[in-house]
């Protein structure tokens, strides 16, 4: 019998009798402001749930694989591990942390053109077998450490050639020279894996993709092989308009390509679509800085009129912003304001009085004082998961929630407290 205090355990509150997120917010900044805490996160494991039915309802042909590092929260990876989502692995701690969640290994694919050796020795001795490979090197790592491997070979893409400071993948000249290589090897190919960045508006990158794709299954057949998952990778917002957009493109290039009778698995590996809206960050105003009193005798018609220093920052929670991504702007918790307060220009920081700790250069806001509330939404896919290893913060506390609708959702979908035995659900919670 495992703890409460376990890392596998998840303690969700359920919102019964018409209790909201918002409510749940407020209860917690009362707490947290009687303890003198100052940052934590609310997830609404309901929206992780509804963002399953939309993709299984759009794109019902492809086959989820969770990157676990977009978030690895133990009561994600429980839900989608219970509705048969698969996981991709960037190294061994993932693997572990996913198959002690009690997933086959079957459901795991390593992803990383440059993994450890150890990691794949790791690997190998818990079957898990599916390997993404783009050169040479890593081919022959695999060979030495990996009786059983069965690799996707990374093609790369034109998005990710324009974007990217550094390419991932290879060309389909060096995927004949890899199949060749693996061959001698003795090495296993199993199929193909290629990923358009979501902010790649341009479609043609998945007719060209896929038509590349379909070279390798085709050149990967000459050798021998039996190519059989195709992997079209990650770049999904989590809008459903970008998911239908993005099957308008694809189905009929799948259905060209790869007909549903010819036995190729489709495959894709939605992170930041599965987990960015579930997830909400609350943060502690903790400096407030006026420019009239830093530029006295300027006016402050091109700088910020107030600077804020938040509980929380690119050290911590908003670590996404050191990898590029922006940060949404905030919402001033409601208790605070009234709704025709005079707004701002202000500019938001982290605590670390760093420069590179500036989260938000220009937003709009009432004025705060030290100790009020900003509520950033959308924060599921920020990394704050990790962030405790670039910083020794603390990480902020989670707190889970479900409305009693989504966990009836939830339960029609086969899911129930038998099967996920690190689920403990607090009926009475608000
Ligand atoms: C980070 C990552 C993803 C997730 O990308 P999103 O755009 O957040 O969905 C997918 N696959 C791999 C291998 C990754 O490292």
């Amino acid at each position: 019998m495992k703890g409460l205090t376990d890392e596998l355990n998840c303690v969700v509150e359920l919102l019964e009798g018409g209790a909201t997120l918002e409510d749940v917010i407020d209860n917690h900044i009362y707490e947290q402001a009687l303890a003198e805490k100052s940052a934590f996160v609310v997830a609404d494991l309901g929206a992780l749930m509804q963002q399953h039915v939309l993709w299984q309802s759009t794109l019902p042909m492809v086959r989820p694989f969770y990157p676990v590092k977009c978030n690895s929260s133990p009561a994600v990876i429980e839900i989608l591990a219970a509705l048969g989502v698969g996981f991709v692995c960037a190294n061994k701690a993932e693997v572990s942390v996913v198959l002690n969640h009690d997933v086959s290994p079957k459901n795991i694919i390593m992803s990383g053109v440059c993994k450890q050796q150890s990691h794949i020795k790791y690997a190998a001795k818990n079957g898990v077998n599916y390997l993404m490979c783009d050169n040479e090197a890593e081919l022959c790592k695999i060979a030495r450490s990996h009786p059983n491997a069965k690799l996707l070979l990374q093609l790369c893409t034109e998005a990710q050639t324009e974007e990217a400071s550094m390419v991932f993948g290879c060309s389909l000249k060096s995927c004949r020279h890899l199949l060749e290589a693996a061959k001698e090897l003795g090495v296993d190919v199993v199929g193909v894996v290629f990923q358009v960045p979501a902010t790649c508006k341009d479609s043609q990158v998945y007719a060209h993709a896929l038509s590349d794709a379909r070279c390798v299954f085709d050149m990967g057949e000459e050798f021998g092989f039996n190519m059989e998952i195709l992997d079209i990778g990650s770049g999904f917002s989590g809008s459903e308009f970008q998911l239908k957009h993005t099957l308008a493109a694809i189905r009929p290039l799948l259905e060209d390509y790869f007909p549903v009778g010819s036995g190729v698995r489709v495959i894709a590996e939605p992170g930041t679509f599965y987990v960015s809206s579930s997830f909400t960050l609350a943060v502690n105003v903790i400096g407030k800085i006026a420019a009239k009193d830093l530029h006295a005798e300027l006016t402050p018609s091109d700088h910020p009129e107030f600077l804020y220093y938040l509980s929380d920052g690119v050290f911590g929670s908003f670590v996404g912003k050191l990898m590029g991504s922006t940060i949404p702007f905030p919402a001033v918790h409601k208790m605070s304001f009234t709704a025709d307060e005079p707004v701002f220009s202000s500019s938001l920081w982290g605590p670390s009085c760093d420069a590179l700790d500036q989260l938000v250069e220009h937003c709009l806001l009432p004025e705060l004082s030290v100790g009020d509330w900003l509520i950033f939404k959308n924060m599921g896919a920020s990394g704050h998961e990790e962030a405790a290893v670039i910083s020794d913060s603390e990480k902020p506390p989670v707190y889970y929630t479900i409305s009693t609708s989504d966990w009836f959702l939830m339960q029609e979908a086969g899911l129930c407290l038998d099967t996920m035995k690190n689920f403990l659900l607090l009926q009475d919670g608000l």
